[in-house]
């Protein structure tokens, strides 16, 4: 139910509540009224006295009762059994009239009338169906009071009730149907605001409604609920080619592919401006990679008006998608980690689906210690932090992380040296975290002050990770990654093989995505120049050893493999590559 309906809903439920308290009380002046008219009772004695204690109690705790019921669980029973309940009420208010009726008077009773409280408040509270309902069981048995004990053959009151029925359904049956048309009306108002006008799919706010809804939904039933980011691959580039309306309708397209390619339940909306996203309720990881393969599939086999000039020669989409509880512990968190898992996808070539991963969260999976876990929890934001301020530290700790896997085999490093060696390729940068945004992404050439607060990231990164106990064999390799072989390097000016061993291996790898990657200020080095590059340097800057190890790698044919991923990846990334790094200053040294 939406927040307009509830409110509303709320809204009318204590109006309801004080017309039903209200007729209670009428029923106690009924009463009265009938008892101590017409002298059936002498209203001072002592006959008086306990009639109307026994009368006026009962109806004055009862009315208690139903206050106190009314304004404090029962919303929350009615959520919890529904309309049970409400229709129990119903029953028992028909049953109080019912006999009011019959100890008034009965057939010659004044207060038929009474009926009109619960027509009027059931049809409000649960619509024209129930209300007519009820309007016709209190016509039956006013009527058949009636037909039942009126002596004689002439029945004027059975002539006369049958007006009053007709007024009962007359009652229920235009007021329900305007209770229909103002639910449906408020509806369509709701849609409205909930629709993205352009796409027709859901909108951002509503997005975020939904998801936290099936969140707590997931929670309370032990389910997973997954969630697809898509991102439309070289929008920008349709976009200068086209112009925007063309782009829209693209928009427009794509919007009609997803929706048709997901399960009704699922919830597509458009997140961002060539953003969608799908909440997949009581999904699992598997099924939505499954799902979103197949979508990005059908997106690539359809055809959009003039796609061939899009540097893919397709309009294509890119995947994140991670997944709750597993993998996000809250609504916010599996935003994020499907937004990083796209952002993945985009640096691997595009037209792609991938899964959040974090190294990080692997980590943690092998910590015993409560308190580590909390501190590699932060440190997993504090890099979420770094990739927010720096998207090309993004990619590069990703390339580095590949590159450190493959190097780590080819020199047969034990488990654990490869386990410290990857884990420090993820955290070398870590102490990026302290460095201004300014300074990160700046165009211009840094000035000394500004290099000089950079080549303080290696020890701004110790002193992050120092307290984690767990994480004490990755400290050399972030706080030597900038040592050269030759002594020149930073912070701490070690030379050969004083420079731990892990540590100079991180550093060939760092350098080289350092000088393969696009960069603004320094045109990219391709892998050829590259590997001359560590060549020219080995010795100098580099360990010669790991140098030639690396060079094998990166010619062989999984690291030819890997490297053509990862050139799309960085070519990709071009837009948002603003900086001239650290590493270059170093190479240039
Ligand atoms: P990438 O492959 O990395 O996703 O590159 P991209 O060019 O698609 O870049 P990005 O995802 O950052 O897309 C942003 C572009 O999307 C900018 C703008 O041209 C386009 N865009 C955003 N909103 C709209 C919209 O409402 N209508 C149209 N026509 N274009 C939009
Ligand atoms: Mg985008
Ligand atoms: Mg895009």
């Amino acid at each position: 139910m939406s927040k307009v309906e509830k409110s509303k809903r709320k809204q009318l439920s204590e109006i309801v509540s004080v017309v039903k308290l209200s007729s209670l009380l009428f029923v106690g002046i009924i009463v009265c009224k009938y008892i101590f008219t017409d002298g059936r009772i002498a209203p001072n004695s002592a006959v008086a006295y306990y009639t109307i204690m026994s009368i006026i109690l009962p109806i004055f705790v009862l009315v208690l009762i139903y206050f106190m019921w009314t304004f404090s669980s029962k919303s929350k029973m009615k959520n919890k059994y529904g309309n049970l309940i409400s229709n129990i009420e119903t029953v028992a208010f028909i049953i109080i009239f019912t006999v009011v009726i019959f100890v008034c008077g009965a057939y010659e009773s004044e207060y038929k009338f009474l009926y009109l409280f619960i027509i009027i408040t059931t049809t409000i509270e649960s619509g024209m169906k129930k209300g007519v309902i009820v309007s016709f069981i209190s016509s039956i048995i006013i009527l058949a009071m009636d037909l039942i004990m009126v002596p004689g053959d002439i029945n004027v009151y059975f002539e006369n009730d049958l007006i009053l029925a007709g007024i009962f359904v007359l009652t229920a049956w235009p007021l329900g149907f305007y209770v229909k048309i103002e639910s449906e009306h408020i509806k369509q108002l709701e849609d409205q605001v909930n629709i993205d006008g352009l796409t027709g799919v859901y909108n951002h706010r509503y997005f975020h409604d939904e998801l936290r809804k099936k969140i707590m939904q997931g929670k309370m039933d032990h389910k997973p609920v997954s969630m697809i980011f898509i991102d439309i691959d070289y929008f920008k580039h349709y976009n200068d080619l086209y112009g925007h309306q063309k782009g829209d309708t693209i928009l427009r397209e794509m919007a009609t592919v997803i929706k048709e390619n997901v399960d009704l339940d699922n919830i597509v909306a458009r997140y961002g401006g060539e953003e969608f996203a799908i909440i997949l309720p009581n999904t699992r990881e598997d099924i939505a990679m499954r799902i979103a393969e197949n979508l990005r599939a059908k997106i690539e086999s359809t055809y959009f008006e003039g796609e061939e000039n899009q540097p893919n020669g397709k309009i294509t989409a890119s995947f994140g998608i991670s997944v709750f509880p597993d993998k996000a512990k809250d609504d916010m968190d599996l935003i994020k980690s499907a937004d990083d898992a796209l952002y993945r996808a985009k640096f691997f070539n595009k037209n792609r689906v991938e899964a959040y991963t974090s190294i990080l969260d692997d980590i943690k999976q092998n910590i015993s210690d409560e308190k580590d876990i909390e501190l590699v929890a932060s440190i997993k934001t504090l890099i979420s932090v770094i990739n927010a301020k720096d998207r090309y530290t993004y990619g590069h700790v990703e390339r580095v992380v590949i590159y450190s896997r493959l190097l780590a085999d080819q020199l047969k490093l034990s488990e654990k040296e490869k386990a410290t060696l990857i884990y420090g390729a993820y955290m070398h940068d870590i102490g990026k975290i302290n460095i201004a945004k300014d300074i990160l992404v700046k165009k211009m050439k840094l000035t000394n002050d500004e290099w000089g607060e950079l080549k303080q990231h290696p020890n701004n990164g110790v002193e992050i990770i120092k307290p984690v106990e767990s994480l004490k064999d990755v400290i050399p390799l972030i706080q030597f990654h900038h040592e050269r072989f030759d002594g020149k390097g930073y912070p701490h000016n070690l030379k050969g093989e004083d420079i731990p061993y892990l540590a100079r291996v991180l550093t060939v790898v760092d350098s080289f995505d350092a000088m393969t990657s696009n960069r603004p200020y320094n045109k990219r080095k391709t892998y050829e120049e590259g590997v001359e590059e560590l060549r020219k340097c080995s010795g100098a800057q580099f360990d010669p050893d790991i140098v030639e190890a690396f060079i094998k790698v990166i010619t062989s044919k999984t690291g030819q493999i890997c490297i053509g991923k990862i050139e799309a990846g960085s070519e990709a990334a071009v837009d948002s590559i603003s900086t001239l790094t650290y590493d270059e200053y170093n190479l240039k040294l």
